[in-house]
């Protein structure tokens, strides 16, 4: 078989899979020991076919693949991927260039340079900052946070890239308490340690208490010190005051860093643009391509109102390296060309900006508008819609696209209770929901961001659930089970 029908053999596979998104369940039925069972082989001594690779591929993972590419997964917050942005991550991996640095994919380099002052200015940050494509906003959260660890210590007299962290003032980083994991862990990345993270509180709708961050703020007014914000809590979506937060925090010379994962992509559209007035101020944001966007996996976003901190963070030299802003100045015009290193914390790595590229294009400003503002819209219908179930009830109502339910069971334990209906409802194959903790009761969650996702699709999750409850009421015993 040449490359070139493999290559269609492929993309045959790959048609049938989203063509049959529609018709398969959405959870996974294979278990882990049929998988095992599935794709286990002994390491094989001699070269394979690759078409019967790629034909055991797809029979052996056969149940073992959710169907979050598909409009009916409403599980944590992932998209799907649009069809532009798909084919162009294929041919990124055909090119197989080594985005690093200018000199190893030219265009590449160019496409992130273009990609990035476009992003700038869809999601209404300043043109000046600088930016990343990481692989989420987990690493968007570490590279902005390395450029925040070396603006405070440098404007303290002291180096963080040379001297390390032992003998530096200690940073400390504020949240409202509801900050995401993986700000968590970036800290313990970067050598701060979790004791660094200092909680200030929320109002009672999970914003940050700005009496009480200001209080915090003043309480060591020298200190080395990060304001984190949120725009779109992971279970909420619930958007901070940032013109408040950031005046406060700039008043004693902190940083302000904004995780949007999802939210910050409200900027786009006018109908919930009003959610992040004042983000903008901020110094530094992360969001991701893969959520909103709808770009394959993985592919996120960062941001630095200060170029300088953010390049003394993360840029590395090597001999054996050739990089653009040294390369002889008369041979160009225009500014030096982008190497992504100055600014990525990974080395080797792919053009990731390709399919980010693509899909801007691919939907415009206006689609992506239309993406934002229909996600929002159906997860207030799923929510409501479901609340208003008998057995249901409504925990949080979606500002934007992420609202809670949860399920009453008539002798009162409703945590179990919700946890077994959200089993259910998975193994219904119809709809994707998933559980959380909320104020200390069991939930589930309602997160839409596919940009596939319908009215449609919305009336049958809505009926799978009617029906799980429905059964539940008339077979109450099997709940207990
Ligand atoms: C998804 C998410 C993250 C983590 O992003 P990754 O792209 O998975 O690294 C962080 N914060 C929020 C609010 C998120 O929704």
């Amino acid at each position: 078989m040449t490359t070139r029908d493999l290559l269609a053999a492929a993309a045959a596979h790959a048609a049938d899979f989203l063509e049959g998104l529609d018709q398969r369940p959405v959870h996974a039925t294979a278990t882990l020991a049929d998988l095992r069972t599935a794709l286990h082989r002994p390491l094989p001594d001699r070269p394979e076919a690759a078409t019967t690779v790629l034909d055991e591929l797809v029979s052996d993972t056969a149940g073992g693949l959710l169907g979050s590419a598909g409009g009916r997964f409403f599980g944590w917050v992932i998209g799907g991927v649009v069809p532009a942005a798909l084919a162009a991550d294929w041919l990124t991996a055909t090119w197989d260039q080594n985005a690093a640095l200018y000199t190893c994919g030219p265009a590449e380099a160019v496409i992130e340079e273009i990609t990035g002052e476009w992003l700038k200015e869809l999601l209404g940050l300043p043109s000046s900052a600088s930016f990343a494509f990481t692989t989420g906003t987990q690493m968007g959260h570490l590279t902005a946070l390395a450029a925040a660890r070396h603006h405070l210590l440098a404007s303290r007299g002291w180096d963080v890239e040379r001297q390390g962290l032992s003998g530096a003032s200690a940073v400390r980083v504020l949240t409202s308490g509801l900050e995401h994991a993986s700000i968590q862990r970036s800290v313990r990345l970067l050598g701060m340690g979790t004791d660094a993270l200092v909680a200030v509180g929320h109002d009672e709708n999970d914003r940050i208490d700005l009496a009480e961050l200001e209080r915090t703020l003043d309480e060591h007014a020298d200190a080395a010190t990060v304001v984190c914000l949120g725009a779109g809590e992971i279970n909420t979506g619930s958007f901070d005051d940032y013109t408040r937060a950031c005046q406060l925090a700039h008043a004693y010379d902190s940083w302000v860093h904004v995780d949007g994962a999802f939210g910050l992509w409200a900027a786009v559209s006018p109908l919930h643009r009003h959610l992040v007035t004042g983000l903008e101020l901020a110094d530094s944001w992360t969001t991701d391509a893969h959520k909103w966007l709808n770009v394959p996996f993985d592919s996120g976003l960062v941001f630095v109102a200060h170029p300088k901190a953010h390049r003394a963070a993360i840029s590395t030299r090597a001999s054996y390296l050739v990089h653009a802003d040294d390369a002889n100045p008369s041979k160009s015009s225009g500014p030096p060309a982008r190497d992504q290193i100055d600014w990525n914390p990974e080395w080797s790595r792919r053009g990731r900006g390709v399919a980010v590229y693509a899909a801007l294009r691919a939907l415009g400003r206006q689609g992506i508008a239309e993406t934002v503002e229909r996600c929002s819209r159906l997860a207030h219908r799923l929510v409501t819609e479901i609340g208003a179930l008998p057995g249901a009830e409504v925990i949080v109502v979606p500002q934007i696209n992420q609202g809670l339910v949860r399920f009453l069971a008539p002798d009162g334990s409703h945590d179990q209770h919700t946890d077994t209906m959200i089993d259910r409802i998975q193994a219904t194959g119809q709809a994707w929901f998933g559980g959380a903790t909320y104020r200390g009761m069991r939930v589930m969650r309602v997160s839409v961001v596919n940009w596939g996702t319908t009215d449609s699709d919305v009336d049958r999750a809505v009926t799978a659930v009617r029906d799980v409850l429905t059964r539940a009421l008339h077979e109450p015993e099997e709940g207990r089970a």
